[in-house]
């Protein structure tokens, strides 16, 4: 009933004391909502929670049929789908393009979050972890030392650790049940770092198929396919021009600057 534009605001230094520094206060402001969707910076219509099953075009209007039955009408389309997703919506009327989005490899991978006390740690952990080399007889393949590289994630005396386990070298160990996942992050961690002290807490994590495979002649396949893409479609994501959010992120830019181009063609069409 209050006639406010924001929805709450947490105090958030009280709440969780190791979000800000001793001396300092931190408040969070959540705006929007059912109240006041007006002043969220995006407008138009955004649906969540909906999957996209088919796509077809007909005199430059595509039509997408969501999968609650519904349908949506669009003049431009942006599938930040990963690429095999793509591939599926676009077979029926794009095969040769669906059959290139195909090609680009997709592995999996599982994370292993452990969290310590600092004090059972001789390591400085003075650096953001760890990339193993491919040659090296390594079960996983790299270890972030979140807690160096994003402070905020574990109280003041605690570490956490990050392991990443499966990918293209050894794709298989992603299935492994939890507690196998945990021991074979541990037995490395001992290996190569020589922790024995036994985690506080321990969780994994699953990404099925979400590394998209830069494979040789990877971005001449991108070009290909970004030539196969009728007027309007445009296809984004990790899959094509770099996985690292930064690169997404520019990437949706581009695929954003892209529709409001097309736009600025239809009508003047
Ligand atoms: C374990 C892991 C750790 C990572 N760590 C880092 C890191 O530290 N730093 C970094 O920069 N990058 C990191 N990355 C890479 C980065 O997170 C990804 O490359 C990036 O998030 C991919 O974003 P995206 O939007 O292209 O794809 P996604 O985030 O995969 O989004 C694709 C979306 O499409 C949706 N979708 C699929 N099919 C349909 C459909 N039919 N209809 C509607 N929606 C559909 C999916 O639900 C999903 O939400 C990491 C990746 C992984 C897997």
């Amino acid at each position: 009933t209050e006639p406010a534009r924001i929805l709450a605001c947490t105090w958030t230094s009280t709440k969780f004391t190791h979000r800000a520094q001793p001396g300092t206060v931190l408040l969070r402001v959540f705006i929007g909502g059912p109240r006041s969707e007006q002043h969220v910076a995006l407008d138009g219509t955004i649906l969540t929670g909906r999957g996209v099953t088919s796509l077809r075009s007909e005199g430059g209007v595509y039509t997408l049929g969501l999968d609650d039955g519904t349908q949506l009408e669009a003049d431009a389309v942006v599938l930040a789908t990963p690429a095999y997703a793509s591939a599926a919506l676009l077979q029926a009327g794009h095969p040769l393009l669906a059959d290139k989005l195909s090609a680009i490899r997709y592995v999996s991978t599982a994370t292993v979050s452990l969290g310590y006390n600092a004090s059972d740690f001789e390591h400085p952990l003075n650096g953001f972890g760890f990339v193993i080399a491919r040659t090296e007889p390594s079960r996983i393949l790299a270890c972030t030392w979140t807690s160096t590289k994003f402070t905020h994630r574990a109280r003041p005396g605690t570490v956490l650790l990050r392991v990443f386990i499966g990918g293209p070298r050894s794709e298989q160990h992603v299935t492994l049940d939890d507690q196998a996942l945990v021991a074979l992050a541990r037995e490395e961690l001992q290996r190569i770092m020589g922790i024995t002290a036994e985690p506080m807490v321990a969780r994994v994590f699953r990404w099925f198929r979400s590394n998209p495979q830069y494979d040789v002649g990877h971005l001449d396949r991108v070009d290909e396919i970004e030539a196969l893409c009728p007027p309007g479609l445009i296809l984004t994501g990790s899959a094509y021009r770099g996985v690292g959010l930064p690169d997404c992120i520019h990437q949706g830019q581009l695929a954003a600057q892209r529709v409001i181009e097309r736009r600025a063609e239809s009508t003047a069409q």
